[in-house]
């Protein structure tokens, strides 16, 4: 099953009326179930790639069907729909809101759903807890480790149960041990069957995921399935 196809995608930047462009052309298709690491060189293009993969941002040109269906063809509230059910983000720098509890940071994205007050707080709940923070639940993020906060972001993607978790050097900002704890975190939700695509430079990191698109130069220049050589 074919959750993402790319093809013939391209974005520029405009700087007054010159073009820069930043993808040339990429075709891409990530499976069901998939879990794809995207590395390449810094100025490759992989936040922008990432980007357009989580519709936070247009291409310039080329198709980009998610789920079947042509993104560019979603109205406001259709990408508003898939940005907080299909896709839960993870980024580098946890962009955890700092006034609210971690309770609160991972409740918060169930506002639009149908959920009461009380069943979102017990999921939520129950999403820390499996995250290994249900010690922690009512501790503001300035009060928690990078690792801690890394795990509430991870909690709060996974609220709305998305098919499809997409992170950007998540693990950016964390110590080798908080690494680990992450990492095994996503390797379990990939065992859940949850498509993952990882954004990072480091390839101890990208050697948990099992396809490795390689990024150079605005272009896919590798993709290799199976272990990293
Ligand atoms: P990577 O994540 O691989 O480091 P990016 O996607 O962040 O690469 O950036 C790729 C290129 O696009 C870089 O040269 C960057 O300077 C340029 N770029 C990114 N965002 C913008 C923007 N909003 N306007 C102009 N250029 C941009
Ligand atoms: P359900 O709600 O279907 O009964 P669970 O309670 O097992 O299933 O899980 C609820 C959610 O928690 C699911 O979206 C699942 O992906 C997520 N989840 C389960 N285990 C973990 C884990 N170890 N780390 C992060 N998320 C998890």
């Amino acid at each position: 099953n074919e959750v993402i196809r790319l093809s013939g995608i391209g974005k520029s930047y405009y700087i007054g009326k010159e073009e820069v462009p930043v993808l040339t052309h990429i075709d891409l298709s990530i499976r069901e179930g998939e879990f794809v690491s995207i590395m390449g060189p810094s100025g490759a293009g992989k936040s922008t790639l990432m980007n357009i993969l989580g519709c936070l941002d247009r291409p310039t040109r080329g198709s980009y069907l998610l789920d079947g269906k042509e993104v560019a063809n979603l109205n406001d509230s259709e990408l508003a729909y898939t940005r907080n059910r299909k896709i839960g983000f993870v980024f580098q720098s946890f962009n955890l809101l700092p006034r609210l509890s971690a309770l609160d940071n991972v409740i918060l994205p169930m506002i639009y759903g149908s959920l009461f007050k009380k069943e979102r707080k017990e999921r939520a709940v129950k999403m820390l807890e499996s995250v290994g923070l249900g010690d922690r639940i009512n501790h503001m993020p300035a009060e928690m480790s990078g690792g801690q906060r890394q795990r509430v972001a991870i909690a709060r993607a996974l609220i709305n149960d998305p098919a499809i978790i997409m992170a950007d050097e998540p693990t950016g900002n964390l110590d080798s041990h908080s690494t680990r704890e992450v990492m095994e975190i996503f390797s379990k939700l990939y065992e859940q069957g949850k498509t993952i695509i990882l954004v990072t430079h480091e390839i101890d990191v990208a050697a948990y995921a099992g396809r490795h698109v390689i990024l150079s130069d605005g272009h896919i220049s590798k993709d290799i399935r199976g272990p990293l050589p």
